[in-house]
């Protein structure tokens, strides 16, 4: 499968030139499989954008049938959404998955004052489903389980396994101050690729623990404990510039030297 960041940003987008490396748009990632023409995506903050026109510029590479998972409805989630362009074309198909009534939760998001149409101006054909922490979604050969996360409003973790091949994918969740999230070491266990918020550096966690947001120390604890052969950190605080994120990243890969710091546009092939 091929993993491909188009946001790594938590809270809201940033922009200018302290930010040109890892960049500024907020959670989105696509997953291809090597089973299906379909595409799985994860998240639909500001990066879809940009996945949205990818494509539209590769249509006839992929089947049109695109299969979104939401991990939450917080804004830096959903805002791409509403300029996603695939969402209006009739020959595009949306499976949207979401322990919440995501229906309800992109409707409002385009509802007057705050948007100028609504999701019914949206021309492709989607489909809604409920998640609740059991059972499992198949896309071609591959296969998504998904367990809740410790959140303000609650998250959702995924993990997408096709042919041998797995990611998993947590953000937006709080360690536990009594060691490691034992459901989520579980799932992501031997996974080949460990996704994790890694918002905050130690000190600012203890200013802002009950946030709903952990740290790359932890993020190291879990893909240890867990046994993910490679770790990407995620969800970058806005405050966080490029200077910043390079000094955490050499921090973590001093600890757990298969780590990156994830970057908007990053391409990872398992
Ligand atoms: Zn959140």
């Amino acid at each position: 499968m091929e993993v491909t960041f188009w946001g790594t940003r938590g809270s809201i987008p940033v922009s200018g030139p302290r930010y040109t490396e890892f960049g500024g748009n907020t959670p989105c990632v696509s997953v291809k499989l090597t089973s299906t023409h379909d595409i799985v995506i994860l998240d639909s903050g500001s990066g879809i954008r940009e996945l949205g026109l990818e494509l539209m510029r590769t249509i006839g590479e992929h089947s049109g049938n695109l299969h979104l998972f939401l991990t939450h409805a917080h804004w830096d989630h959903i805002q791409g959404f509403p300029f996603f362009v695939p969402a209006f074309v009739p020959s595009f198909s949306l499976d949207i998955y979401c322990s919440k009534d995501a229906r309800d939760i992109l409707s409002r998001q385009m509802s007057a004052p705050f948007f100028p149409v609504g999701l019914d101006a949206m021309g492709s054909t989607k489909r809604f489903h409920m998640l609740n922490g059991s059972g499992e979604v198949r896309v071609g050969n591959g296969c998504i389980r998904n367990i809740p996360l410790p959140h303000p409003q609650e998250s959702t973790a995924f993990r997408v396994e096709e042919n041998g091949a797995s990611l998993v994918f947590a953000t937006d969740t709080e360690h536990s101050v009594n060691g490691v999230n034992e459901q989520l070491a579980s799932l992501a266990k031997g996974t080949d690729l460990l996704i994790y918020d890694a918002q905050y550096t130690i000190e600012e966690y203890e200013k802002k623990r009950g946030w709903g947001h952990s740290t790359f120390t932890e993020a190291v604890r879990l893909a240890e404990v867990s046994g993910a052969k490679k770790l990407v950190l995620y969800s970058h605080d806005p405050t966080h510039d490029d200077v910043t994120l390079r000094e955490i990243e050499q921090a973590a890969q001093e600890m757990f030297p298969n780590t990156v710091a994830a970057r908007d546009g990053m391409t990872i092939r398992l």
